[in-house]
């Protein structure tokens, strides 16, 4: 999409019109018609189907089955549903598996892989602030001969790719580990070309999925990457608090311990031995039980995924993210707003980053007043996160024209002096 688009509703109903994916926004609920909610990377919309599992889940497994639920598919759900997150990611079934937090695998894995190797780790200043914090606790534990290095993002968009590569050359690296979509721009990394510079410079690699799953096409074979982790709330509509799953190649598996020696990756559990002998495969990272109800309600929305396709939703998020860069430039450009997120789509994710120097009054404002749901991101960005399985083109339209209307009318004044716990 060159070319300016029309700025008309009549031209978002077209676009709708024409999607082939439009009538899965049927399958979330969704009782507030009018509120536009472009936040799907941060918590997911709640599939249909995952209100009457959460019923069935309580009532009849749990409040009907009892114990008995363990052998009727409570101990098999975590390779279950890490079987079907594979298929998002260019994994087999028995390479991914679903356990704890996001922070928590990240924790496991990047112990793991500095026992298995020498050397320092090397991120960049875009990572999540818990993967920082991760990776420094992480060195903190293993030593102080190990140090994180960040290479500097040169605009705080795009990703430093040239100065990750060439620090990659020195041989002095353990470990890479990236998110593959950063959190604040949506710049998305080229996995399959920074994971065969860490592969040369010696370092294993760690890619965190969590904006990226769901949202954009990952092949993590294609892409010879080693080990990944990510979150199930966001894209792939989990519900609040979902477990995350994590990935390790499988001739890595022998390779990288968990650190976190619970009975749950234990080899045989119930012979209740005294001493730890890790089970073989994926269920070595697991570390204590499963929480059953949270990881059971991830499926519903893997199964809408898989049945749109990540190519189709791909195509969508493009359209959708050219199509709203387009009516920003023409609308809410004059209005003070700039764009955050690369314009080139091959570096882009499912969200798009508009940076405004009143963004917290604005966030507010549409969020208090407007009906619009994105979120803010330090110091200035207001964030819209599109998840090509129920956003519309409608909404993206609807959701410029009252941001513009949040600063010409000024309804952003009213809260310059908020200061909100979650944003
Ligand atoms: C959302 C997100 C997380 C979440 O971590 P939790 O431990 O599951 O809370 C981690 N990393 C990135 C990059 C994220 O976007």
């Amino acid at each position: 999409m060159l070319a300016p688009v029309p700025t008309t509703a009549a031209f978002a109903a077209q676009l709708d019109a024409e999607d082939p994916l439009a009538y899965l926004r049927a399958a979330f609920v969704d009782d507030q018609p009018d509120l536009i909610y472009l936040d799907g990377n941060s918590l997911g919309r709640l599939p249909q189907a995952a209100v009457g599992l959460a019923e069935d889940l309580v009532r009849r497994q749990w409040g009907g089955r009892l114990i008995r639920g363990w052998n009727e598919g409570w101990f098999a759900a975590p390779e279950r549903v890490g079987a079907k997150i594979a298929q998002l990611i260019g994994a087999d079934p028995d390479e991914v598996i679903v356990a704890d937090s996001t922070s928590i695998n990240l924790f496991k894995l990047a112990v793991g892989a500095l026992r298995a190797r020498p050397g320092h780790v090397l991120s960049d200043d875009l990572n999540f602030p818990s993967d920082v914090y991760v990776l420094q606790g992480v060195l903190d534990l293993l030593g102080a001969d190990r140090r994180l290095e960040l290479a500097r993002s040169p605009d705080g968009m795009h990703g430093p790719v040239a100065a990750l590569s060439e620090r990659l050359t020195t041989g002095q690296f353990a470990l890479l580990s990236l998110s593959h979509t950063t959190f604040k721009s949506g710049y998305t990394y080229d996995m399959a070309a920074l994971s065969a510079a860490a592969r040369d410079g010696g370092a294993l690699t760690l890619w965190d999925l969590s904006h990226s799953v769901g949202a954009v096409p990952i092949d993590l074979h294609a892409a010879g990457a080693d080990m990944a982790i990510g979150c199930c709330y966001k894209y792939l509509n989990g519900g609040p608090g979902a477990p995350a799953f994590l990935y390790v190649r499988r001739a890595l598996q022998s390779q990288i311990a968990n650190p976190i020696q619970g009975w749950m990756g234990q080899q045989n559990l119930f012979a209740f031995d005294l001493n730890y002998q890790a089970a073989p495969g994926m269920r070595q990272y697991l570390a204590g039980t499963p929480p059953v109800v949270a990881l059971s309600l991830i499926e519903p929305g893997l199964d809408l995924l898989l049945e749109a396709g990540m190519d189709r939703l791909r195509t969508k998020s493009a359209l959708q993210s050219s199509y709203l860069i387009s009516l920003s430039d023409q609308i809410l450009a004059p209005l003070g707003f700039t764009l955050k997120s690369p314009r080139n789509l091959a570096e882009r994710g499912s969200h798009v980053a508009l940076g405004h120097a009143q963004a917290l009054g604005i966030d507010l404002a549409l969020i208090n007043e407007l009906g619009v749901l994105p979120d803010f991101r330090t110091p200035d960005n207001l964030r819209l996160g599109i998840a090509p399985l129920y956003n519309s083109f409608t909404d993206l339209h609807q959701a410029v024209l009252r941001m513009a209307r949040a600063v010409s009318e000024g309804h952003y004044r009213r809260y310059q002096d908020a200061t909100p716990t979650v944003t």
